[in-house]
């Protein structure tokens, strides 16, 4: 039997374990009060979302998304183009695959995409044309609201991301706008979360609809990360079927959080939890960040 066959027959078996392990997992979590429900009834906003590779807007805010495209304009921006340095003999082929599947998730939502074509985990080595390319992308358009992923995440190409970002918006506090970190690889699970969305079971359906779009990225347990969604409103008093979760930050919190680049970067050794047969032992071990995610944002 091949190792996908053997996956599609353990995975579903994994994650009847995985929903009880998540279940109790975020049932020690101290409740958090302090958090805002972001507006999913928001009308005519101009939304940026940075999305480094194909499937992590979805992956952080698929359902969120799927909301908010109903009644407001949004430009999903890839900041790279699929290829990897490592698939050496077929670097267009698979961007050319990504390029598609992106396509389709944004024709279904109505979102416009854009790409600034770096390659894969590149994005470190070429911060400073990374920085020219988002500064005249933001001279260009008048966003409201910007989602980027969070400076906690484990890989490298997410937090380069967002530094990026940060460093252009940081001496412009007149154009302030609202900005948003948002969880891809289990990165915010702490008291750092400030603002949720509560999700209804539709739009979880429709999120894994979309994340099923990411046929190329099926080395991901799509499945693991919806069942995620739904535990995690554990760590708030919310009735609402599952939640994405976010931290919006101020101006001065934005600025703070430029100084501590260096610290995010320990944050590369943290464990990706979005495979299911794995997905304890990664959290268990993601543990010890807690107490270092909480002080980046303190
Ligand atoms: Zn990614």
């Amino acid at each position: 039997m091949n190792k996908n066959k053997i996956k599609k027959i353990i995975i579903p078996v994994a994650n009847v374990y995985n929903k009880i392990y998540l279940n109790s997992y975020y049932k020690k979590n101290k409740i958090n009060h302090n958090y805002e429900l972001l507006d999913l009834n928001m009308k005519n906003k101009n939304i940026l979302v940075m999305s480094p590779h194909q499937d992590d807007e979805i992956i952080g805010l698929g359902g969120t998304l799927a909301r908010l495209s109903e009644n407001n304009n949004i430009t999903v921006l890839f900041l790279t183009d699929g290829s990897l340095i490592s698939y050496e003999n077929f670097p267009k082929k698979i961007s050319a695959i990504r390029k598609k599947e992106s396509d389709e998730v944004s024709s279904i939502l109505g979102t416009n995409t854009s790409t600034l074509n770096f390659t894969n985990t590149t994005l470190d080595i070429e911060r400073k044309k990374l920085e020219n390319s988002i500064e005249s992308m933001l001279k260009d358009n008048k966003f409201d609201i910007i989602f980027t992923p969070s400076v906690t995440d484990c890989t490298s190409d997410h937090r380069e991301t967002s530094f990026a970002l940060l460093n252009v918006l940081k001496s412009n506090k007149g154009d302030y706008l609202e900005l948003y970190f948002y969880e891809i690889n289990n990165s915010l699970q702490a008291g750092s979360i400030n603002c949720i969305s509560s999700l209804n079971i539709n739009d979880i359906m429709s999120k894994r609809k979309l994340l099923d779009i990411y046929r190329s990225q099926k080395y991901i347990d799509f499945s693991i990360i919806c069942i995620n969604d739904r535990e995690k409103r554990k760590m708030f008093r919310n009735n609402c079927y599952a939640v994405e979760i976010f931290h919006k930050l101020d101006f001065e919190n934005m600025r703070s959080i430029i100084e501590k680049e260096k610290k995010c970067k320990e944050f590369e050794n943290m464990k990706t939890t979005t495979s299911s047969i794995r997905l304890k032992k990664n959290m268990e071990y993601n543990l010890s960040y807690r107490e270092k995610i909480e002080s980046i944002f303190r």
